[in-house]
C-alpha cells in the first residue's frame, strides 16, 4: 500500500478549515501565523511559499517577514520579543537553517513556548518527552498521523528510526514511545544498521541519504516512513529504495507526496492549537 500523504493532508486541512470558521465565530478572531525568513535558500523560499499558501487556504491569518541574509541577529530577536507580545499573533516560526552568524539556538528560545508552531523551544522538547501538552515538530508529527493510519494499535510494535536530529528522529521516538512502542533510535555510528532494521515493525527513514534503505532491510509487512528529501540527477528521492521497499512493505510512504504534505498541516494544526490554548 502507497501511503497518499497529499490526499491525508487535503482531508486535515479540511477539517482545519472547519475548526477555524467555528473559531472564529466563538472568539471573533482567527489564528495567525508568521514566518520570519532571512535570506533566499531556494528550498527554505519555496518552504514558506507553501506555508503561506495553505495557511491562507484554511483561513487563517498569515504574514511572511523576510530579511536579506546580512540582517543583524539582534534585528531578528528584537523582531520575534515583538511578535511574542502580539495578540494577533498565535505561532511564530523561523524558518531553518539560518545564515551561521545567526544564533539558531537563541533564535529557538526567544520564542515564547506557546507560540513555538514548530516545537523546537526546550520548554517544547521537555513537555513532549513528559508526556505533557505541548507544540510538537511538525514532521515527525506528520510521520505519526501517517503510521497511525495504517495501525491504530502500535503497543508492542518495534520501531527503528534512523536519525537523531532534534528535528526528526528524537521527537519521532518520543511519539512512538509515548504510543507504547519499541523504539530503537540509529544514527551514523551505529554498528549494523541493516540487521536493526530488519528487525523493525516501522521504519521511520530521516537522514538524508538517497535510497540506503534497501528492499533486504525490510521486514515483510512491515510499515516505512521516508522522511529523506534529496535531490538527485534523477531527482528528488528519499532515504528509501522505493522500488525495492515497496514489494515487501505492508505500507510505504512515496518521495514526494508522502510525509512533505503533512509536515505543512501539522504546522496549520499547531498553529491552531496555540490559539486555542491561548484563549483558554
Ligand atoms: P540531520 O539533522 O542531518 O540528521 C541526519 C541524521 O541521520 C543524523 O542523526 C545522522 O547521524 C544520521 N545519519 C547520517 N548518515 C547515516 C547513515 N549512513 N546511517 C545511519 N544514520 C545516518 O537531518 P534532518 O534534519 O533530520 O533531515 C533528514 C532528512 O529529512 C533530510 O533529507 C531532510 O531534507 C529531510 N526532511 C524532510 C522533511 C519533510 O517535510 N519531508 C522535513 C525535514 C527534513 P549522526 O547524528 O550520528 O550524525
Amino acid at each position: 500500500m502507497i501511503i497518499d500523504g497529499k490526499k491525508i493532508a487535503a482531508k486535515l486541512r479540511e477539517d482545519l478549515k472547519k475548526k477555524i470558521i467555528d473559531l472564529k465565530s466563538t472568539f471573533k478572531s482567527v489564528p495567525g501565523l508568521t514566518v520570519i525568513l532571512v535570506g533566499d535558500d531556494p528550498a527554505s523560499k519555496i518552504y514558506v511559499k507553501n506555508k503561506e499558501k495553505f495557511s491562507k487556504e484554511v483561513g487563517m491569518n498569515s504574514e511572511v517577514l523576510r530579511y536579506p541574509k546580512n540582517v543583524e541577529e539582534s534585528v531578528i530577536l528584537d523582531k520575534i520579543i515583538e511578535l511574542n507580545k502580539d495578540k494577533k499573533i498565535s505561532g511564530i516560526l523561523v524558518q531553518l537553517p539560518l545564515p551561521k552568524h545567526i544564533s539558531q539556538k537563541k533564535v529557538i528560545e526567544t520564542i515564547l513556548p506557546t507560540k513555538d508552531v514548530d516545537g523546537f523551544h526546550p520548554v517544547n522538547v521537555g513537555n513532549l518527552s513528559s508526556g505533557y501538552d505541548s507544540s510538537i515538530p511538525c514532521t515527525p508529527l506528520g510521520c505519526f498521523l501517517l503510521i497511525k493510519k495504517i495501525e491504530k494499535n502500535l503497543s508492542g510494535k518495534h520501531a527503528v528510526i534512523i536519525g537523531r536530529s532534534n528535528l526528526n528522529g528524537k521527537p519521532m521516538a518520543q511519539l512512538l514511545l509515548k504510543e507504547n512502542c519499541t523504539v530503537t533510535i540509529t544514527h551514523s555510528k551505529t554498528k549494523d544498521l541493516k540487521e536493526e532494521c530488519r528487525k523493525a515493525d516501522i521504519i521511520v527513514a530521516a537522514v538524508g541519504k538517497p535510497k540506503l534503505v534497501k528492499g533486504d532491510w525490510v521486514k515483510k509487512n512491515a510499515i516505512v516512513i521516508d522522511v529523506g528529501i534529496n535531490k538527485t540527477e534523477s531527482g528528488i528521492v528519499g532515504d528509501v529504495d522505493f522500488d525495492e521497499v515497496s514489494k515487501v512493505a505492508r505500507a510505504i510512504t512515496p518521495v514526494p507526496g508522502g510525509v512533505g504534505p503533512m509536515t505543512i498541516v501539522c504546522l496549520l494544526n499547531n498553529t491552531v492549537e496555540c490559539f486555542k490554548r491561548a484563549n483558554s
